[in-house]
């Protein structure tokens, strides 16, 4: 159930890359939060910065200015016990299900990994008969446990790492590309099994994905990122409904809609050009080499995140009064 209360907060955020051609603003200035029980989608193109966001959230990576704070403390300042039960609390799942797991590892011992980890078990039967009944809770069966990786499809080596990471009993969830790497048709069951879970267990989740559709069936909110930046954030309902920057607007228009002559008439923007380097971002508005609206101010001012409509931030400065 989505509260109020926020479990995470993140504060001009940036985490910068040195690399022989200069300085890789991967992320570069990103503020919002999450609430607990809430899932918000981060969706942007390849090289956009979400998954370096989503890392640098849950201290993967270090900061390079500003702070995320989970449940009101500073993650990259953690230490010693509150350290430890961050490490449990928070859990990632990753896109690759392919390269996650250990291939030399029975399916047994990687989800028994953290519990042992943790110590959460006082002897072995008990170890045996929870990783059960996580290979249950996702789908698979007690079998699966003495099995190895290679024996899976992709999509139960999703479930797989899904059990590994409810091993924990976790508050918040990352899911850094989860479905991206499976078969249309398995998308859907994975983040269908995603949504019980969080109605099960009470979970939050950071649901990173590079396009639109299937975030949508999973987010409360989503926020849309360019090139190290949110471009716009707000309720996934109304980011569909009514979307306000040029950017979502084009991706948008891009998702194909099932209808036949919905999708005949629908206009389709299209977005010039690529996605510039983030070594070398655009001044002003960061999009403004691709958008159609684009002024001489857009080349000269960094558009703020701004609240346009209640709940609904937009950078754009289309909508300056
Ligand atoms: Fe386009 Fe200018 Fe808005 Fe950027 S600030 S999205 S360039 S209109």
């Amino acid at each position: 159930m989505e509260s109020t209360e926020k479990i995470l907060e993140v504060n001009h955020l940036k985490k910068y890359f040195k690399s022989g051609k200069g300085t890789l603003k991967a992320v570069d200035d990103v503020s919002f939060f999450i609430r607990k029980g809430e899932t918000l989608g981060i969706v942007g193109e390849s090289g956009c910065g979400k998954t370096t966001c989503g890392r640098t959230c849950i201290g993967i990576y270090d900061r390079t200015a500003g702070e995320v704070l989970y449940k009101g403390k500073d993650v990259h300042k953690l230490k010693g016990r509150e350290k430890k039960a961050f490490t449990k609390e928070v859990q990632i799942i990753f896109q690759d299900p392919y390269s996650s797991l250990d291939p030399k590892m029975k399916v047994g011992d990687i989800i028994a990994e953290g519990l042992r980890a943790h110590q959460l078990c006082s002897s072995k039967e008990e170890e045996r008969q929870r990783v059960h009944q996580l290979l249950e809770t996702v789908g698979l069966n007690s079998e699966h446990a003495t099995r190895y990786v290679h024996e899976f499809s992709g999509g139960q080596r999703q479930r797989i790492g899904i059990a590994r990471a409810l091993a924990l009993e976790p508050d918040f969830i990352v899911c850094d590309e989860p479905i991206s790497a499976l078969d249309v048709s398995i998308q859907a069951q994975i983040v269908n099994l995603l949504i019980r879970l969080q109605k099960e267990k009470g979970l939050t989740y950071l649901f990173i994905a590079h396009d639109l559709s299937m975030v949508k069936h999973i987010s409360n909110r989503v926020a849309v990122m360019y090139l190290g930046t949110i471009a716009e954030i707000t309720d996934a309902k109304a980011l569909y409904q009514k979307p306000l920057h040029p950017y979502t607007q084009a991706l948008l228009s891009a998702i194909p809609i099932p209808d036949p002559k919905v999708e005949e008439e629908k206009q389709r923007i299209k977005l010039n050009g690529e996605l510039p380097s983030p070594i070398d971002p655009p001044a002003g508005c960061r999009f403004r080499n691709r958008c159609r609206y684009a002024t001489e101010r857009c080349a000269k001012e960094r558009p703020e995140l701004r609240e346009i409509e209640p709940n609904h931030f937009v950078a754009c400065h289309l909508y300056d009064q």
